[in-house]
């Protein structure tokens, strides 16, 4: 597979001037920031694999693109997850349906510590990505977005920049601001501002590396639908023609839209996930429609 630089488009937001890094054009099938954060084991000899293992939501972003992973380097994904509602088995849809048809080995197991689980059944033919991955070997392609968002700025004189992305484990926002000089933004979009904080001590214990978290006056819970993230993400669709993610990235914009400074030139990251809108699409229109 080709890595290309992805490329970076001007949109308007709120009349305003945005460019977007379009991280969901990276490839067909591997794509998003999940793509860049396995980047490293795409380009690692892992020829002592057998099998990947991690664990998540059945409906995870994480999921299919290691099920991708895992079909192009040729080995096997053991994914773990807490529950598969009969639903969606009966249905299966979204990164579900993409990564079986992957080949992807999906397994229920109900514990109270899937790592400590995990770990427990590893052997030296077993890699293990720790949930959303969250590891430090992400920072290496992620290394790479930062030199393409530095190359463009530099090319273009830009000098007043700020990145936004929406944060879920942080990891994303965490190494991007660790490799550039320009101010990173982000909001937390699962678990709260206090959970991201922890997360970006995980990585990184100096806090001069980390991100610059959004406050929002509302608190809002992963995965749940709120109307004003339906309305912003339609908004977004018919001003820029650009189809972005339903759980992460109606926030990221509320949360550009509070802090936008005309004084300052924003690059928002697309960080793919666009498969998953299938199943949140069809919630919104049964919620709101
Ligand atoms: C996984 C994901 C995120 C969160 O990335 P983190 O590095 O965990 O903060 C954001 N947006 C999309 C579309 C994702 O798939």
């Amino acid at each position: 597979m080709n890595y290309i630089n992805s490329p970076i488009e001007k949109i308007k937001f709120n009349k305003k001037e945005l460019f977007v890094k379009r991280d969901d054009l990276l490839d067909k099938q591997f794509s998003g920031n999940k793509a860049r954060k396995f980047y490293y084991f795409l380009q690692s000899d892992i020829k002592n694999i057998e099998k990947i293992i991690s664990y998540g939501s059945a409906q995870a972003n994480s999921l299919y693109s290691l099920s991708v992973l895992a079909k192009l380097k040729e080995v096997k994904l053991d994914f773990y997850v807490n529950h598969i509602s009969s639903f969606l088995k009966e249905n299966p849809d979204g990164n579900y349906k993409f990564a079986l048809e992957n080949g992807a080995n999906i397994i229920e197991k109900n514990c109270d510590d899937i790592d400590q689980y995990i770990n427990s059944i590893l052997d030296e033919k077993m890699l293990f990505i720790e949930e959303g991955g969250r590891v430090k070997e992400a920072e290496y392609g992620i290394q790479i977005l930062a030199k393409e968002i530095n190359d463009w700025a530099l090319e273009n004189s830009i000098k007043n920049l700020k990145i936004v992305l929406p944060s879920g484990t942080g990891t994303t926002a965490l190494f991007l601001q660790k490799n550039l000089s320009f101010e990173v933004l982000t909001v937390a979009c699962v678990g709260g501002s206090d959970y991201l904080k922890k997360q970006f001590f995980h990585l990184e214990q100096d806090e001069k590396f980390h991100p610059t978290i959004i406050e929002m006056q509302k608190k809002y819970h992963f995965g749940k639908l709120y109307k004003e993230f339906y309305e912003m993400w339609i908004k977004v669709k018919n001003d820029s023609n650009i189809e972005f993610d339903l759980l992460y990235d109606p926030l990221g914009f509320l949360a550009l839209q509070k802090v936008y400074d005309t004084n300052f030139v924003y690059l928002y990251i697309h960080q793919g996930g666009i498969l998953g809108n299938e199943t949140m699409l069809k919630r919104y229109k049964r919620k709101f429609e």
